[in-house]
């Protein structure tokens, strides 16, 4: 009996700025990579969202896209939002936060590693071996207050930080098992660091307490605390050392751009939003207006975060096809790189987008 071939529904949000501009490559090179994988097949189905559907209809985020998101069984999205289309309140659009808090993606994972051939600002020669994992909690801490904070009169303003138990108890259980994993692979050294502020904040207490609670659950593992702003010092000091970092909301939004940093490029990094049974892929860079319809953006950073869906979709669907379509997506970035041939303008080069996603085509 011939197996069935299972269809892996991805919804896709292309939205603003270079948004487009690198998704199209990307859903290429996904088509490409896993055109011979054994009994899963991907298709993918493009949904309206963003400040430029906002601008058109009033709508950032339609209840027909979020109800695609949720059915789906992954979501690839690039960039949304422009700092010229905005709420009446003034914040920008941000559909990729309120499908953050609408989909319960509590993991936001953000991979730090120093390519070869990326121009990494650090003249350390460690550097070449950095790689580590962020975790950024997302759908709460001072997230919580999106949309909710409070100005009064034009004397005062507040926002609140929101710390559950529920969300932080499965947040460091995806971070103790994510260092399992990485340990497994001979990739990491078994140390999960907690980033908090819990010297002075109450609510970072109670963080690190849960923390250390449920490290106790992983005795084959090391658990770690630091505060954030000595974090941000040696993420600059000393990055190889560090394995798996797993921070509050806000604290990890800014080390991941800090991490961007480290990898010489936002548009570089890639990351991963995971909630418990559905998960969102998308570079931890923003829409890019200054450099939107140029064919100027890298289109690595989605490429990577495609490679790391197929990792994800593999995992979720018992497929060694799917997680090796991701290490092939993966490595032939790394080529490109090491290569040196092709680079965007963002990593010291005049590549075009195109040009760029094709060398990772030849390199497939
Ligand atoms: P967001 O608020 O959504 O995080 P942002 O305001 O931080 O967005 P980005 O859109 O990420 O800003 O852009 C920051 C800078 O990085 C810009 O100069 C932009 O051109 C550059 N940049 C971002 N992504 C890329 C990319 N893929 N390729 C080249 N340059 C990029
Ligand atoms: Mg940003």
């Amino acid at each position: 009996v011939a197996a069935r071939v299972k269809n892996l529904d991805i919804a896709v949000f292309d939205g603003d700025g270079i948004g487009p501009e690198i998704m199209a490559p990307t859903i290429a090179l996904i088509q490409q990579v896993t055109s011979q994988v054994p009994d899963y097949a991907l298709s993918f189905r493009s949904h309206p969202a963003g400040a430029g559907h906002y601008a058109k209809t009033g709508q950032s985020l339609p209840a027909e896209s979020l109800t695609a998101a949720r059915k789906a069984d992954a979501i690839l999205l690039s960039a949304m939002g422009l700092p010229s289309i905005r709420y009446p309140n003034g914040t920008e659009i941000s559909p990729q936060i309120d499908l953050r808090m609408e989909l319960n993606l509590y993991a936001g994972v953000r991979p730090v590693t120093i390519f070869p051939g990326a121009p990494c600002p650090l003249g350390d020669p460690r550097a070449a071996t950095v790689d580590f994992v962020l975790i950024r909690e997302s759908t709460e801490g001072l997230f919580a207050s999106h949309g909710k904070g409070t100005i009064n009169g034009n004397e005062s303003a507040t926002e609140t930080l929101v710390i559950t138990r529920k969300v932080s108890e499965k947040l460091f259980d995806f971070a103790f098992k994510l260092a399992q994993r990485r340990k497994a692979a001979g990739r990491g050294k078994g140390v999960v660091t907690c980033v908090d502020k819990a010297n002075v904040f109450q609510a970072f207490a109670f963080f690190r307490s849960i923390f250390l609670e449920r490290a106790k659950a992983f005795p084959d593992l090391t658990a770690n605390s630091a505060y954030v702003d000595a974090t941000a010092l040696w993420m600059v000091e000393r990055p190889w050392t560090f394995d798996v970092l797993v921070t509050e909301n806000m604290f990890g939004d800014i080390l991941s751009d800090l991490g961007a940093g480290l990898m010489g490029s936002l548009g570089l990094a890639p990351s991963a939003d995971i909630g418990d049974d559905i998960a969102l892929f998308q570079p931890c860079h923003g829409s890019a207006p200054d450099i939107a319809g140029q064919g100027l953006a890298n289109p690595l950073a989605m490429i990577l975060s495609g490679a790391m869906m197929l990792d994800w979709l593999g995992h979720e669907n018992n497929s060694d096809g799917l997680i090796q379509s991701g290490k092939r997506l993966d490595d032939a970035v790394r080529a490109v790189l090491a290569e040196g041939r092709f680079r965007t303008r963002d990593i010291g080069g005049t590549s075009t987008t195109q040009q760029m996603a094709d060398a990772v085509a030849a390199h497939l």
